[in-house]
């Protein structure tokens, strides 16, 4: 079992690491949020330890990007009493499980095995407006039972206005969950993309499912157009 431990404190994190390795587990140590998000996105872990507090990007953020994006790998979150999250918040986030610092070591492995045990979370169901859906487990979208070819930022531009429907998002919106809150380049990518999108998935059908609200952003209507 691969386990991946995100935690900024380095003798925690190594001592976590040698205590999992003892019981089993092939242990990987990532020391900031951008490097554990980076690490949960390309390598298959089978549970992931996540401290909230870090380095370059929380916890919480780090696991509400995985979920965004569709990686369903357990989480354990460790919580801080006087963090500025909760055990409660944690849970809300997209975490799968959690332990408080400081944390007795049987207790961090007995929480491991029961998550491993339970396996990864259910995935969401498949998104549709209308008649486009959107299976972001298998990677599909079809309109009208015709299956349609998105590359991935595509994907994810139309997985995100699905998961929004009848709501007016702004391109920084766009930007900050589809592309990333560092993006530094032209915000006219929004626009050209949403152009391939509706190229794909609404030009062929005739029916307009991605509105401009002008001044405002994009609405996808939650009816299907
Ligand atoms: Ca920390």
């Amino acid at each position: 079992m691969r386990v991946l431990v995100v935690e900024d404190e380095r003798g925690l994190a190594a001592a976590i690491a040698r205590g999992l390795t003892e019981e089993g587990f092939t242990v990987s140590v990532a020391h900031d949020g951008a490097d554990g998000l980076w690490s949960a996105r390309h390598e298959p872990y089978d549970v992931i330890v996540l401290d909230i507090m870090l380095p370059r990007l929380s916890g919480y953020e780090v696991v509400r990007r995985l979920r965004a994006r569709s990686v369903w790998t357990p989480v354990l979150m460790l919580t801080a009493k006087d963090g500025e999250y909760d055990e409660a918040d944690a849970l809300d986030l997209g975490a799968d499980d959690y332990l408080s610092k400081p944390f007795s070591y049987v207790v961090l492995v007995a929480r491991l095995r029961a998550l491993l045990r339970r396996g990864a979370p259910a995935r969401p169901a498949v998104l549709a407006a209308g008649d486009l859906t959107l299976d972001p487990a298998r990677r599909r979208c079809e309109r009208a039972g015709q299956e349609i070819s998105l590359t991935a930022r595509e994907f994810m531009l139309l997985e995100f206005l699905l998961r929004r429907p009848d709501e007016v998002v702004s391109k920084t919106d766009i930007l900050t969950h589809v592309w990333d809150e560092n993006f530094d380049g032209d915000t006219n990518i929004v626009e050209v993309y949403i152009g391939y999108l509706r190229r794909k998935i609404d030009a062929p059908f005739r029916r307009h499912i991605i509105e401009t609200v002008r001044g405002a952003g994009y609405r996808l209507l939650g009816t299907g157009g």
